[in-house]
């Protein structure tokens, strides 16, 4: 029978909207889980839960909305609990009633929306389960109810406080008015950017239900920080809500961060409302701005007065804020919440004393974020994390929860920090990432040139066949000769080390020699494309300055004006005369090639790089993927892209031998096809646009000699891994990555055919002789999963940018993550460090983009296009009109 029904308040709408959207989703579905270790009388424990559920109206409460203008809560005068006693007892038997049981849930319209299970361990040993639905009351009622439940069934002499029912605090509700709230909620929620986002795992979660984590906080650091809060007149819960902002901040790399934040609501509405059994809470947006370079203390001061000035407006229902907001009405405002309270419920009890503090108390709750956070105070703390395991994967929860521990120690370590300082990596993840998958030296000859191992390679194998193309073909000896000959010109002409010499050929035989004369000369080549924009052409050759230029008689004409000199290349292929005696090298540290890139302030740059940082790539890669004899590698990749570097000369130090794929032959899959299968390639590369295209051609699958393809240029998605293993059963695919500025690739990874979307391909570990660091604003090495810049380091850090010396400045930089501090490049890439020890690359920080592989920076465009005297006069008319 009904004996009372009034309105709902607080967070009852919400919850009784979660219920009807998902009513087996176990979200705001909490169990008491009681350990007792004692004999339990079943009897007397039902008629303890009887009298309660008499005393209490809360606990006799279902929830009415069809036929009514207004849902409503019902108070029934018997809805009695089931006490049963379930009939398996082990702990399997107890989680898998655990799940059941809350994937049961309850009928939200049908009263007791409470049950009790009791598990029968062992005579003396018993676990109680309280299940019940988070709409008939809060945190603070739980424990009311089991103190008084328990002191009915200990037979224990308690004085029963008259509380008040939980509708006299709906009843003041019922009267609030929210109006006066809106001018605060909309100045507070004003611009926020969207919902901050949830720290995002790896691939996509595939499990359902929720995980709970948790992790106890030392009693020292709990301490520390207990003192910090009191030394700057600040709670431990703004303390929390500090770390936990951090955490959002630095996993999102937002500054302006929300999450949902629990307050008890009890203060400040009617008299006894601390000992009401009821649903008083309310979950109100915390909007933080993380402001790196205050000090602790003084931005928690900040975080304090945010929490404090919601007191006033502390009931205001959310959908009220959310209107409020600039947020449209499906967008939640906030994906995460916490809650800090000062005892966990078990230390709550167990404070009782007497026949409690033998009991163990343990809460599973269940709200409708996909993360939650829970930290109990105490000597120590309790730190607890709960994900939606469809939306987070535990491996994921249990890191947030090491990560929100480390903000917390490096709090208590360093209160007088400022808030960048404060750390959220570990002494021995910071090992990890720094050092221990950065453990990558090798010892190579230190003096080794590209010229020295060719030469080496020459007096291995002087008859093999050194490089073909569609005319003519040489082996080691000759191309050797041939170059030689052209070298000592090249000398005769004034190069030498440092000197950089301009190549502008098309793909030949021809192009392969005039290359490794220049090295073989001492100087550095500078690919000059011939199908580039003549514009483009005279940039280069001026900002080179290069005193000799390289080229092919139909080619010469064609070129702008300049004023080096120019050597023809036509009949290089038979150049005998003047072979002489092998010059003097050049050195480990002399340019071997410069090549252009494009410039976000509309200049190309060219990236110059050392014989040692390309000499380590080869040798790395020929350590790794082992080319002999009978391999065969294509040449296909124009020359002014640095894939090309390793194309030339790997081949050239290994003993292969080189397939110049024809001019233009790059874009042609079916040309590709047809000198892959004649000349029977092993091992080529693709940018992944290319590769798809390539794949998509049926007759890629001929291409059966291929052995080894590697990828790079542009990120690989999974679908084209899928493609090429469904084509080439028998090749193997790789993943290459790094920028021209430090000769070609720095990271590698084997793609096995199992990656599949949403997974991302990752670029892999460091090759030899290499770091890779992921860095935050303030240079610090960010934990595994956290997003930040990619920095390169080691030998293969090229000389930095031609004639551009503040640009070479700000790309290189030194930077002190690892001791001794060590020249570093600023890729520009967005990066984050995955549990294996590998890197997955996340895009761009800047505006540069890819297209075919080819790096664009659309500001080089964007001058472009404000030059032409076209646009320029529509620029100065459209600034006429302008009032
Ligand atoms: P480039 O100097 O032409 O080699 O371009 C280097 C840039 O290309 C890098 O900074 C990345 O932005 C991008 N890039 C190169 N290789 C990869 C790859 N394997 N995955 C994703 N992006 C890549
Ligand atoms: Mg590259």
């Amino acid at each position: 029978m009904r004996v009372a029904s009034y309105p709902l308040a607080a967070l009852q709408p919400a919850m009784v909207v979660n219920h009807l959207r998902a009513p087996r989703s176990g979200v705001d579905v909490v169990q008491m889980v009681c350990t007792l270790h004692e004999a339990v009388d079943v009897a007397r424990l039902r008629a303890a839960w009887e009298t309660v559920t008499a005393r209490h109206g809360a606990l006799r409460t279902s929830f009415s909305w069809e036929g009514v203008a207004e849902p409503e809560q019902v108070v029934h005068d018997a809805a009695m609990p089931d006490v049963v006693v379930h009939p398996g007892a082990d702990d399997s038997a107890l989680r898998a009633f655990l799940a059941e049981d809350r994937t049961r849930g309850f009928d939200l319209a049908a009263a007791p929306l409470q049950r009790v299970t009791l598990f029968r361990f062992a005579d003396a040993e018993w676990v109680m389960v309280w299940t019940f639905h988070h709409i008939l009351m809060d945190g603070r009622s739980f424990p009311i109810v089991l103190r008084e439940m328990f002191a009915e069934y200990d037979g224990a002499a308690m004085l029963v406080v008259a509380r008040r029912p939980f509708r006299d605090f709906v009843d003041w509700y019922t009267t609030r008015d929210f109006s006066g709230a809106e001018g605060f909620w909309r100045e507070r929620m004003r611009g926020l950017p969207g919902a901050t986002p949830v720290p995002a795992g790896f691939g996509e979660p595939n499990a359902t239900g929720r995980g709970w984590h948790t992790r106890m906080f030392a009693a020292e650091p709990t301490a520390a920080l207990e003192r910090f809060a009191k030394a700057n007149k600040l709670t431990m819960n703004n303390v929390i809500q500090g770390a936990w902002s951090l955490l959002l901040s630095r996993h999102s790399g937002e500054t302006d961060i929300a999450f949902g934040a629990t307050r008890a609501c009890r203060k400040g509405t009617i008299e006894g409302a601390d000992d009401i059994v009821g649903m008083l809470i309310n979950t109100l947006p915390v909007r933080v701005q993380v402001k790196p370079e205050l000090t602790l203390a003084a931005w928690l001061g900040e975080l304090r007065e945010t929490w404090r000035s919601l007191f006033d407006v502390e009931h205001t229902p959310l959908r009220l804020v959310q209107r409020w907001s600039d947020m449209s009405a499906n967008a939640p405002m906030f994906d995460t919440s916490l809650v800090f309270e000062n005892l966990t419920l078990d230390a709550t009890l167990k404070a009782e004393g007497g026949a409690m503090a033998s009991r163990d108390f343990y809460l599973l709750g269940g709200t409708n974020f996909p993360l939650t956070a829970l930290v109990f105070g105490g000597t120590e703390m309790t730190l607890q994390v709960d994900n939606d395991r469809s939306m987070i994967d535990d491996e994921t929860a249990v890191r947030l929860l090491g990560h929100l521990a480390t903000l917390l120690e490096s709090m208590a370590a360093h209160p007088e920090a400022t808030v960048a300082e404060i750390s959220m990596l570990s002494a021995a993840e910071r090992e990890l990432v720094v050092s221990e998958w950065n453990a990558t030296d090798v010892a190579y000859p230190p003096d080794a040139t590209l010229v020295s191992l060719m030469v080496q390679q020459v007096s291995r194998t002087p008859h093999a066949l050194a490089v073909r193309d569609e005319r003519t073909s040489l082996t080691y000896a000759e191309l050797d000769s041939c170059a030689r000959a052209l070298a000592r010109r090249l000398r005769s002409l004034g190069v030498g080390p440092g000197v950089l010499v301009g190549v502008c050929a098309e793909r030949s035989v021809e192009m392969v020699i005039a290359l490794v004369a220049v090295v073989k000369a001492g100087g550095a080549y500078v690919p000059l494309d011939p199908d580039y924009p003549a514009d483009r052409l005279a940039f280069m050759i001026g900002d080179a300055a290069a005193p000799v230029l390289l080229t092919q008689g139909h080619i010469a004409p064609t070129l702008p004006p300049h004023g080096a000199t120019v050597v023809l290349l036509d009949d290089a292929a038979t150049f005998t005369d003047n072979i002489g005696t092998e010059l003097p090298p050049p050195s480990a540290g002399d340019p071997a090639y410069m090549i252009y890139t494009s410039g976000s302030t509309g200049k190309p740059k060219g990236a110059v790089n050392a014989h040692s940082g390309i000499v380590n790539r080869l040798l790395w890669m020929q350590g790794e993927y082992q080319l002999g004899a009978s391999d065969v590698v294509l040449q296909k990749t124009p020359f002014s892209f640095d894939v090309s570097v390793w194309e030339f000369f790997w081949p050239l130090i290994a003993g292969a031998s080189l397939v110049m794929a024809k001019p233009g032959g790059h874009r042609d899959t079916g040309y590709l096809v047809q000198v892959m299968t004649e000349r029977g390639v092993t091992v080529c590369h693709f940018v992944p646009s290319m590769l798809r295209a390539f794949l998509a051609d049926r007759a890629s699958a001929t291409c059966v000699a291929l052995r080894d393809v590697m990828a790079s240029g542009e990120a690989l998605p999974p679908d084209v891994v899928a493609a090429f293993y469904a084509a080439l059963p028998g090749a193997r695919l790789h993943n290459l990555y790094g920028p021209t500025e430090c000769a070609v690739d720095v990271s590698y990874w084997a793609c096995p055919p199992s990656v599949v979307a949403p997974q991302v391909v990752p670029i892999g570990r460091p090759v030899a002789n290499t770091q890779l660091y992921v860095l935050d604003e303030g240079d610090e090495p960010t934990p595994v999963g956290v997003p930040g810049e990619l920095y390169l380091g080691g030998v293969q850090v090229g000389l930095g940018y031609h004639g551009r010396p503040e640009l070479t400045a700000e790309r290189f930089v030194v930077a002190a993550v690892q001791a001794p501090a060590s020249r570093l490049y600023r890729t520009g890439d967005k990066a984050r460090w995955r549990p294996d020890g590998t890197v997955e690359y996340l895009g761009r920080l800047d505006f540069q983009v890819k297209i075919r592989g080819f790096r664009i920076e659309p500001g080089e465009v964007e001058s472009a296009v404000l030059a032409h005297p076209g646009v320029r006069e529509a620029c100065v008319l459209a600034r006429e009109d302008e009032p």
